[in-house]
């Protein structure tokens, strides 16, 4: 820019120089050709006055004569001679005066000849005087000769005097026209040059004002630069070529504690430790080989109090054109706090390999091909590996290598992919040598930006000995249900029996040990139940059938399950139901209230209020349990949740509690994906709520599923009846139970309601029973030596008239939702033995059979 700026003030310029040449080479020509045209005007005014001084002369001559032919005197004659002599100069004056053009000097020619003829004349009349006298002189005179050749001269001088002033006034013209000409052109040329001047000058006012803006800014830039290297936060220095400095910065005289004057002047090596000096000649060195060096280097400088300075340093050599070095820049920043995070980092990493290395569980990280990126001793210690490296050596291919079954990886690898994560997932593995184990992995998928998988990573627990023990408590929970459940049943029933009375009198004495042995054969019952429960719910092994369900209807349910110990505690129970659907196992709920409920009446005194209410939030619905009992300690409000949690170790003795009710109702309330929680105030009372989330979109996406109420069939299904030929033929129970005892009782049961009933102590006795007898209700116990219950059922539905036998499912443990199906022919309950005790199964068993059975049948029995 600056550039063409120049050359258009220089072009300025240059123009006007070239315009003012111009004008003055014009100027000077036309002056030169105006004094020439002025010359010729001053010659044709000097050949007019020489031809005004030709007629005089003559006069004077012809005076000279006529006084001479008077007088006669040749004295008289001097004025005419000087007169001739003068014409003639006259003539010659006026022939140089008139230069050398042809037609003037021919006209001077004529003249002159006319003079000499004139003079001649005058001359010879001199002459007749001289010789002839006065009067012959006179004579010649009179005759007029000499008067027409002086006529004549004066009239060749009037022509040669008119062309000499046509000749004037052409010179004139040109001499105007010229002048003109060069007025025009000296006003023109200096105009232009004068806009060229001014146009130049324009452009060097702006130029000057660029100029003057320029240094302005570059001073600003410069100040600033200035205040960028004083308040610079890294330190700053400059150094000569040979390292000595020469400026710093205040950063930098902060970091090294030394002040400006004590650094400027001296050498920067002064300032590194001899180690980092070092280094950092061995790296100029190879600068100055011309190796490719970063310009980034980490340095140690020494501080002023001694201490050593870890700096990250940056240099810049400046050069001069030609590339020769001129100093240099050198950018200082203390990294002091980046060390010790290094070293922070550092030392994390240490442990972090150490908990990696010495971890009992088995550390990984693997790609989704099925390489190990990583992996710990203790993982291919797990895998029989004696190293990591062999392992990764090795394995190059998880999914079959590893993975005892190659379908488990992909399964794992699915639930990572969706879910991210992955926790407790079980899966077998095989070792080195081809035997196998169970582990239990843990494991997350890490990302890219682009969301797909870089690797997994996570770890594993070898998890085969606990497998192992949960399948003897497995074992042990089915023998409890199976082995202690029976017989409890059994005692429970035959204790039922004889404390009513019903086979005959009891002493007092003995009505009492009778009360005290059910009381306490009910708390073993209990207890069982609950353990059971507990470990099964826990386990998993407890689905949860949900199904929409009506809040006010469970909350009815539970409370009329509970109606009758609140009357013999004498506490009133009150209930808000809302009417709200619910997504829920309703069983489970009902369990849950009633536990609560329970709880409630238990630890409330007589004359107190307990309250079941419900109310819907934006969180889900929460069901509370309040009562005004003894309240719970701040401390214990959680652990209660606990198993065998209590307040007062007392409370199982006097309460007949186990300590596992409310770990069973947070156990349901979490498989629902809700919570439970307690407030309470002591002495005052306790508030149990249960929130639990009201998933309509849940409800939506699974169709109603079949529910598992204990009668299979539907209210919308009428059970088809129970008909029989003859009306007076009495109710035909088969009951199928291999326990003698619990036999005993429901035999004795069904036979006080006058029904025959036959027993049948193995599914091949039951079997073989219907061959001659057609029952009217199957009463079966699932589990049984030969065949068992499920065999008996698939049997019976093969014959027609079987086939929708009504029948009472009395199990040992839990049935799930598929068990109960297997085991179901037509209209069928389903109880758990201890869980429903003989006197229940009683009473639910009978109105259930007046319902399925017409009333007039129902009378026979
Ligand atoms: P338990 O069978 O002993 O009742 P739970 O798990 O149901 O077992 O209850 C644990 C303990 O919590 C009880 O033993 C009792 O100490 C305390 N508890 C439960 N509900 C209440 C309540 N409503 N009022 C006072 N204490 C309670």
């Amino acid at each position: 820019m600056q550039f063409y700026v120049g050359l258009k003030v220089r072009i300025g310029f240059g123009a006007a120089l070239l315009l003012l040449s111009v004008v003055g080479g014009v100027a000077y020509y036309t002056s030169t050709r105006l004094v020439q045209d002025t010359d010729g005007v001053q010659q044709s005014l000097r050949v007019l006055k020489e031809l005004d001084d030709v007629p005089a002369r003559l006069l004077q001559a012809e005076l000279g004569q006529r006084n001479y032919l008077l007088s006669g005197e040749e004295a008289e004659l001097e004025p005419y001679r000087v007169a001739v002599g003068a014409i003639h100069q006259e003539i010659q004056d006026l022939r140089q005066l008139m230069g050398e053009n042809l037609a003037p000097q021919r006209r001077l020619d004529a003249l002159e000849s006319l003079v000499v003829h004139a003079v001649a004349e005058l001359e010879g009349t001199i002459t007749v005087r001289r010789n002839s006298g006065s009067a012959a002189a006179w004579q010649r005179v009179l005759a007029g000769q000499e008067q027409r050749v002086l006529q004549e001269v004066d009239q060749s001088i009037r022509d040669i005097e008119s062309q000499e002033r046509e000749l004037l006034a052409a010179r004139h013209a040109t001499a105007e026209a010229t002048a003109q000409q060069a007025r025009v052109v000296i006003a023109l040329g200096s105009l232009a040059a004068l806009v060229c001047v001014a146009f130049a000058g324009l452009l060097l006012r702006r130029d000057m004002a660029k100029r003057v803006r320029a240094e302005d800014s570059l001073r600003e830039s410069e100040e600033r630069y200035r205040g960028l290297f004083e308040n610079a936060s890294d330190g700053i220095g400059c150094l000569t070529v040979d390292g000595i400095i020469t400026s710093v910065n205040r950063a930098l005289e902060a970091m090294l504690g030394w002040s400006r004057a004590e650094m400027i002047g001296e050498n920067y090596r002064t300032f590194h430790t001899p180690s980092s000096l070092f280094a950092e000649e061995a790296r100029l060195r190879r600068i100055h080989a011309g190796e490719k060096v970063s310009s980034l280097a980490e340095i140690e400088l020494v501080h002023k109090d001694g201490s050593v300075v870890p700096v990250e340093s940056r240099t810049r050599i400046f050069r001069t054109p030609a590339g020769a070095p001129i100093g240099v820049l050198a950018t200082l920043r203390d990294i002091t706090e980046r060390k010790r995070a290094e070293e922070a980092l550092r030392q994390a990493e240490e442990q972090y390999r150490s908990i990696f290395e010495n971890a009992l569980e088995g550390i990984f990280q693997t790609t989704p091909a099925g390489h190990i990126l990583s992996a710990n001793p203790a993982f291919a210690r797990m895998c029989g590996y004696d190293s990591p490296e062999e392992l990764k050596a090795q394995v190059t291919a998880l999914g079959t290598q590893l993975y005892a079954d190659p379908h488990r990886r992909a399964e794992v690898l699915e639930m990572l992919n969706q879910q991210g994560t992955v926790h407790g997932v079980e899966s077998q593995l095989t070792r080195k040598d081809g035997s196998r184990f169970w582990v239990s992995i843990n494991a997350r998928a890490v990302r890219d930006a682009t969301q797909a998988v870089r690797y997994y990573e996570g770890s594993i627990e070898d998890i085969t000995q606990r497998r192992a023990v949960n399948q003897l408590k497995e074992e042990f929970v089915s023998l409890v249900s199976h082995e202690l459940r029976t017989p409890l049943t059994s005692i429970r029933g035959s204790l039922g029996l004889l404390a009513s009375g019903m086979i005959g009198p009891v002493s007092d004495k003995g009505q009492r040990m009778l009360d005290i042995a059910v009381r306490n054969t009910d708390r073993l019952v209990r207890l069982i139940n609950d353990i059971l429960d507990v470990e099964r719910i826990e386990s998993g092994k407890v689905s949860m059938v949900k199904t929409t369900c009506n809040v006010a209807d469970l909350m009815t349910h539970a409370l009329e399950e509970m109606r009758g110990m609140a009357e013999k505690a004498g506490v009133t129970l009150l209930a808000q139901p809302v009417q709200a659907q619910l997504w829920a196992d309703p069983d489970r709920v009902i369990q849950t209230l009633t536990n609560l409920l329970s709880n409630a009446i238990k630890f409330s005194p007589a004359g107190t209020t307990v309250w079941l209410t419900a109310e819907q939030q934006e969180e889900g619905l929460v069901v509370q349990v309040k009562d005004q009992g003894r309240g719970i300690p701040a401390d214990k409000l959680e652990s209660i949740f606990e198993r065998f949690q209590q307040v007062d170790a007392s409370d199982s003795r006097e309460k007949g509690g186990t300590g596992l009710g409310l770990a069973i109702c947070r156990s349901i309330v979490h498989q629902h994906g809700g919570r439970i929680w307690a407030a309470s105030t002591l002495g005052k009372g306790s508030v149990f709520s249960v929130m639990l989330p009201l998933s309509q979109e849940e409800r939506l996406r699974t169709p109603a599923a079949s529910v598992s109420p204990s009668v299979t069939p539907g209210s919308e299904q009428e059970p088809p009846c129970v008909t029989r030929d003859e009306q007076t033929r009495r109710l035909q129970v088969l009951v199928a139970e291999d326990d003698r005892d619990l036999a005993r009782v429901l035999i004795a049961i069904f036979e006080r309601h006058g029904a025959v009933v036959y027993y049948a102590q193995t599914g091949t006795e039951a079997i073989l029973c219907c061959d001659f007898v057609v029952p009217d209700l199957l009463v079966l116990d699932p589990i049984m030596p030969e065949q068992d219950g499920f065999a008996v059922v698939d049997w019976m539905r093969q014959h027609e008239s079987l086939g929708q036998l009504p029948s009472v499912v009395y199990a040992a443990g839990e049935l799930t939702a598929v068990e109960q199906q297997r085991l179901t022919l037509g209209p069928t309950l389903f109880f758990t033995k201890s869980r429903v005790p003989p006197d229940q199964f009683e009473r639910q068993v009978m109105h259930w059979l007046d319902r399925i059975i017409p009333a007039s049948a129902a009378s026979y029995w």
